[in-house]
């Protein structure tokens, strides 16, 4: 069922057997799969995630590479709904563990906020990750084109920018090492610090070698029409032309509700087994927040694995059912 602010007190002294945190592509399978195990399952999502902005999804197989984020989000949530999941817009704000059961609170609502608490026997972590952006006075010149032809990721879309005028944008000087990866796709590479950080001699040099142009002025705002861009304005007025652009900057890991827990991360991904459990037994982590390769696939296949994994822990503690008359 679909929960809100008017119904959810229904469901509060429920314990579900999986809380969810997250409804992006690993969330939403993992929910598919406990429903038909015939578990029951919360899932929360606030909304804005990574599969949202994510305007093609381009190497799915069985899907047209032209399918939007959106509609596979739609399309997941309507399927776990049908099979009887709880769906919640909300936020996560901490999950405390009680022993038995977990303590999720969740904030609902962005303005008049109320903060519901629900249980569950397990906790699936699911939510995600969302990549840095250049930072411009005007965010909307940087919306207008950020999931479209200008990039956030290289195994999506690398092969979108084969042998293109590239930006390469960037915070640290590690990042700028995305350079010699992203030859593999383009060699015509331009990179863009916005002066946010001194490049090492050795790193000049480096770029140099290449060939790659290394442009530290900070720019003023991306050129381009209908989400196509091509190419930065900087701040003293000189234009730089590209047909495509990555976006190399890190990411915010949504992983503030985890904190008070004892769990494994390595950097700020959750460290799992083969079967997605975190050093919590009763923990899961799918996606983008664990370790591994960021893609779609990955995340449902990790759902189906977490779902798997929890499903046989409670069978098996399960006593049998009779045929009796
Ligand atoms: P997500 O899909 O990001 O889901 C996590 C969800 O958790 C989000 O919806 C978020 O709103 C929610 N959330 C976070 N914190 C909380 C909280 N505290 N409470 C409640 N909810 C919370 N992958 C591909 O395989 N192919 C592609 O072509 C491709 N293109 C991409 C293009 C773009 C522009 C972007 C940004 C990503 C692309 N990806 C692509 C990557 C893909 O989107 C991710 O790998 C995938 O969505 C990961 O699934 P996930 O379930 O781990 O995370
Ligand atoms: P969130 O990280 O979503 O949440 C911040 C706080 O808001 C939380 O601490 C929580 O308290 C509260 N909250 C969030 N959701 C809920 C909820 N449902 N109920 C209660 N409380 C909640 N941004 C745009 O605005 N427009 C764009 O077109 C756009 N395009 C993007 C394209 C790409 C490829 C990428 C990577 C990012 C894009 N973004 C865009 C930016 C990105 O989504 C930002 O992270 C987002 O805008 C921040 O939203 P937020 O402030 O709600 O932060
Ligand atoms: P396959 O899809 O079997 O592909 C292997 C291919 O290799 C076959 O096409 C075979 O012909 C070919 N092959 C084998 N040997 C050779 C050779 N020497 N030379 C050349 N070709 C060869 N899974 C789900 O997730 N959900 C479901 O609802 C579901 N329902 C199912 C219903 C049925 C009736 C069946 C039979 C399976 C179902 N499955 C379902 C399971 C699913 O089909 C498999 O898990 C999945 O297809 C495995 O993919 P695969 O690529 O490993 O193997």
């Amino acid at each position: 069922m679909k929960l809100s602010k008017k119904n959810l007190g229904d469901r509060l002294n429920h314990v579900y057997d999986v809380i969810i945190v997250g409804g992006g592509a690993g969330g939403l399978s993992a929910a598919i799969y406990l429903q038909r195990y015939r578990l029951s399952c919360l899932v929360v999502e606030k909304g804005r995630g990574r599969s949202f902005w994510m305007q093609d999804l381009r190497n799915y197989l069985g899907l047209p590479p032209d399918t939007p984020g959106r509609d596979l989000l739609q399309q997941g949530q309507d399927h776990a709904l049908s099979l009887g999941a709880d769906h919640l817009r909300g936020y996560v704000e901490s999950v405390e563990d009680e022993g038995d059961t977990f303590a999720v609170k969740v904030k609902v609502g962005k303005a008049d906020s109320v903060y519901p608490v629900f249980r569950s026997r397990y906790v699936i972590a699911a939510s995600g990750i969302i990549d840095h952006l250049p930072h411009l006075e005007n965010m909307q010149n940087v919306y207008d084109y950020a999931g479209y032809n200008l990039h956030v990721c290289m195994i999506c879309d690398g092969y979108e920018m084969a042998d293109k005028r590239c930006g390469l944008f960037v915070n640290s000087e590690g990042n700028i090492n995305t350079a010699f990866v992203l030859n593999w796709f383009t060699p015509y590479i331009t990179v863009f610090t916005q002066g946010l950080f001194e490049v090492s001699a050795e790193m000049r040099k480096k770029l140099r070698d290449h060939g790659y142009p290394l442009v530290e002025l900070p720019i003023k705002r991306f050129l381009g029409h209908d989400h196509e861009m091509t190419g930065v304005e900087l701040i003293d007025g000189s234009m730089v032309p590209l047909e495509t652009g990555l976006v190399a900057m890190g990411s915010h890991y949504f992983n503030e509700y985890l904190q008070g827990l004892d769990l494994e991360w390595k950097g700020d991904n959750l460290v799992t087994d083969g079967m997605c459990r975190t050093s919590h037994p009763r923990i899961f982590a799918l996606g983008d927040l664990k370790e591994g390769i960021n893609q779609v696939a990955i995340a449902v296949a990790d759902g189906a694995l977490a779902a798997t994994a929890i499903w046989r822990e409670i069978r098996r503690a399960s006593p049998p059912r009779r045929w009796e008359a």
